[in-house]
């Protein structure tokens, strides 16, 4: 019963100050400057994170403002960030360019090497393919109508010896005979191929490109002299010499690089 009458006066007294007391302090004792702000309109105590006045409805500056600031704050930022991510992208981006140059660059430098290879590979086969050059020791008697030609040097023996005019031209030019059966004669393209002397073991008829002892490509001049030693195709002559046409006898005369067994006689036949 005492506990419930001491309750009961609690309770009294807290009705009694509630109800009473707190309109008369709340503008003044109660206002607190570092929560509180004051109404714009109406000058009551708002708390300044209010938006607007519970009095009176007056929107309150304070939170629009600091909402601003912080909009402001935030567009700084993501302009801050975005500039960051332009420079960023146009780092990258500069950096992707000078790899792509980087890299044409390296492709057009080894696509130079390549052909510069292929160039030189094809040089040297072109060297390859050229005829060889035999250098041949050419006497010759005569001045500008050589009335004998003396041939040293040859691989072949059989074509080295001396060669002496005929009365006969070949090709409107002087043709020589050593023995009766090596020709030096002026060929003149009747098959193709190029002008120029030719050692050839058949009798010229002045058609047929035939030189089984090579022949001497002529340039600009129309007369054998001592010069005229490079010659070509002059290893043709160390294969079998087959005698097809021309006032020949059917005859195969021994190979000097092949046949090492023929006896020296054979060769002596020739002359
Ligand atoms: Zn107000």
């Amino acid at each position: 019963m005492k506990c419930l009458l001491v309750a009961l006066n609690i309770a009294l007294l807290m009705v009694g100050c509630g109800a009473s007391d707190i309109p008369k302090e709340s503008k003044e004792a109660s206002f607190n400057a570092s929560v509180m702000a004051k109404c714009e309109a109406c000058g009551n105590g708002i708390s300044k994170q209010a938006e607007k006045c519970p009095g009176c409805r007056h929107p309150n500056p304070i939170p629009i403002a600091a909402a601003k600031t912080r909009a402001d704050e935030a567009r700084k930022l993501a302009q801050m960030e975005e500039k960051k991510l332009d420079e960023a992208d146009t780092k990258r981006l500069s950096e992707i360019e000078a790899k792509v140059l980087a890299d044409l660059e390296a492709q057009a430098l080894t696509e130079m090497e390549a052909n510069r290879r292929k160039k030189a590979a094809n040089d040297a086969s072109k060297q390859k393919s050229k005829p060889a050059t035999t250098l041949l020791d050419l006497e010759v008697i005569g001045g500008e109508k050589p009335t004998t030609v003396i041939i040293a040097r040859h691989p072949n023996p059989s074509f080295n010896g001396t060669y002496r005019a005929q009365d006969k031209l070949v090709n409107e030019k002087v043709y020589y005979k050593k023995g009766n059966d090596r020709h030096l004669y002026f060929y003149d393209q009747a098959e193709g191929g190029m002008k120029g002397w030719s050692l050839d073991h058949r009798k010229p008829d002045g058609k047929k490109d035939h030189y089984s002892g090579g022949w001497y490509h002529f340039k600009s001049f129309s007369h054998l002299d001592s010069n005229c030693d490079e010659w070509l195709d002059v290893d043709y002559s160390l294969l079998p010499l087959t005698a097809t046409d021309g006032g020949c006898c059917e005859r195969t005369l021994p190979s000097l690089s092949f046949s090492t067994s023929v006896p020296t006689a054979s060769v002596a036949i020739v002359f």
